[in-house]
């Protein structure tokens, strides 16, 4: 299987300019600040392709001092000039036409972002061509966040709300999803009138810089959003230092969510925090047995296990463990490795070679706690990509919950399969972890869905599915898993300050020493 020559590929889009090549050829892609591309110079870290392990372009290090300019510039563009004067209709119409833009190049924007993380075409394609949905979705919301008159019980005032932007928001995002992640952001943050600085993760930032471009063809205000690239604790850590900046959106780990929502406290920086999970997927013996083993294999096996929701922790009540155990196991042992771009192709390879390397490392702590190993366990040869980081889906029985494999997030293909007896003990074994992003149910009784979805401590509850999400509906974790929502309403809400006016109806002003 042949992916598209990078540059070759690129000419099918005529409207985005070319990326400069360095004299190995690799794309070198540099900082957006002030609404355009920065010269090339400093610093520079390379960005592999995890289907060969080989270097294909190069991004900026970035410095302190590239963020200052970043967020002094985000923050001139929330004070004056274009964007302030624009109204909140205007805003959607600019994003609309963003949307447009990320439609027609959503097929260059999945390439990119496959050189940079190697997820499947297939999962890409259809995120890239979602990923318009952001900016249509909250194109739309703009002038919609509506304030209240309040009918206050003081006499003589009228009282109203409103709701404004905060200003500068930093949005610091992961590898896994980087462009579905960052749009997420971006498009409630500028909705609700904001300004942006993104500090993409340093493993996939290209394709962030590739949106850049469609940003400046769509018309966005100099100064509006930048992007900064570098390592988190230097660009993210800065960042999230600076005084100018508002609120930080954060997609990440765990650790790293609670060093920023350390410093963030210090000057009370609003935080949305989307961090990890350890989602338990529930299989009751009355589910539809063949839809329920496609929700297993979707919930840790897709994307290989590298997403936030990934169904990690399998409950099986004990009258089918048996036997759903052993079909997926088979389904584990067979499934097809293979080229990303490749339409056949189920595994892909890990996005990176430290990911690669903390999943093997995850394998001996579960066999040296106990753990019984009955599908993979170790990395894959794969002829066409000899130089892929590929890792066979890998399923464990017999764990404890209190293992550290059912207790911490590995975000690969490590399945812990854990038995249960009944609806009490499932939903204690489901709720006994640091974690509640999400969790799957699956069962044909109607009362016990709603039972579980009522008992389960997670932001999302998936009953008889996995993995289904909407930009309309809000997505965040209870516990450590993070703090506030992305999507829906809630999402555009957490960009904005909530205003109450109060104006005076009367001419003469009572007893000012009292409180009226
Ligand atoms: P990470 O925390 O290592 O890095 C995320 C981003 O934060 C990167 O851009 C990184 O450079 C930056 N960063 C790191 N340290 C920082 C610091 N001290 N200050 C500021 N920025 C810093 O995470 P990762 O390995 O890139 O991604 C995997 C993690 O992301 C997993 O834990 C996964 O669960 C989580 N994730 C969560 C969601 C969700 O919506 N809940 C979605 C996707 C991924």
């Amino acid at each position: 299987m042949q992916r598209p020559d990078t540059q070759t590929y690129a000419q099918q889009f005529p409207k985005l300019p070319p990326t400069a090549t360095d004299a190995q050829g690799h794309l070198v892609y540099t900082q957006f600040i002030d609404g355009g591309f920065t010269r090339a110079g400093g610093a520079r870290l390379a960005t592999s392709d995890p289907v060969t392990g080989r270097q294909w372009a190069s991004i900026a290090r970035g410095t302190a001092q590239d963020v200052d300019t970043a967020v002094q510039a985000a923050h001139r563009a929330f004070t004056r000039g274009a964007w302030p004067a624009m109204n909140a209709s205007q805003r959607g119409a600019l994003l609309r036409r963003i949307g447009d833009l990320v439609a027609e190049h959503a097929e260059w924007l999945a390439h990119v972002e496959q050189r940079d993380n190697g997820k499947l075409s297939a999962e890409l394609s259809m995120q890239m061509r979602y990923m318009a949905n952001y900016y249509y979705y909250y194109g739309g919301l703009a002038d919609k966040m509506e304030g209240t008159v309040i009918p206050t019980d003081k006499p003589g005032v009228f009282n109203y709300t409103v709701y404004e932007p905060l200003g500068v928001v930093a949005c610091i995002t992961p590898w896994n999803s980087p462009l579905p992640l960052a749009s997420m952001k971006i498009a409630p943050a500028l909705a609700a009138g904001n300004t942006v600085v993104l500090k993409p993760s340093e493993f996939t930032s290209a394709s962030l810089l590739e949106l850049m471009k469609l940003f400046q063809l769509a018309g966005v205000p100099e100064g509006v959003v930048n992007v900064v690239t570098g390592l988190g604790a230097e660009v993210g850590a800065t960042l999230v230092d600076h005084p100018l900046v508002q609120r930080i959106a954060f997609t990440g780990g765990p650790e790293a969510g609670q060093r920023i929502n350390e410093q963030a406290a210090s000057r009370m920086k609003r935080v949305t925090l989307e961090l990890g999970g350890k989602s338990p997927n529930i299989v009751f013996d009355d589910a539809d047995f063949e839809q329920a083993l496609k929700g297993a294999v979707a919930g840790i096996f897709a994307a290989s296990g590298q997403t936030c929701v990934a169904g990690s922790r399998l409950l099986l009540q004990d009258g089918i463990h048996d036997r759903f155990l052993e079909r997926l196991v088979e389904i584990a042992g067979s499934a097809r490795f293979g080229h990303p771009a490749d339409p056949q192709t189920q595994v892909a390879p890990i996005s990176t070679a430290p990911q690669l390397g903390k999943i093997e490392s995850y394998v001996q702590v579960a066999l040296a706690d106990g753990a019984r190993l009955v599908a993979g366990g170790k990395r894959a040869h794969v002829p066409e990509c000899p130089d892929g980081l590929f890792f066979q889906p890998t399923i464990f029985a017999d764990v404890d919950n209190r293992m550290r494999i059912a207790q911490e997030e590995v975000f690969g293909p490590i399945l812990s399969v854990i038995r249960f007896k009944d609806e009490d003990e499932a939903v204690a074994i489901a709720n006994d972890v640091d974690f509640g992003l999400a969790a799957g149910v699956w069962t044909t009784s109607m009362p016990r869905a709603l039972r579980m979805a009522g008992k389960v401590r997670a932001g999302t509850v998936w009953v008889n599915n996995y993995r289904s999400t909407s930009v309309t509906s809000p997505f965040g974790g209870f516990k450590m898993s993070g703090v506030g929502r992305e999507c829906g309403i809630a999402g555009m809400r957490e960009y904005m300050e909530i205003k109450s006016v109060w104006l005076s109806m009367e001419t003469d002003i009572p007893n000012p020493f009292v409180r009226r």
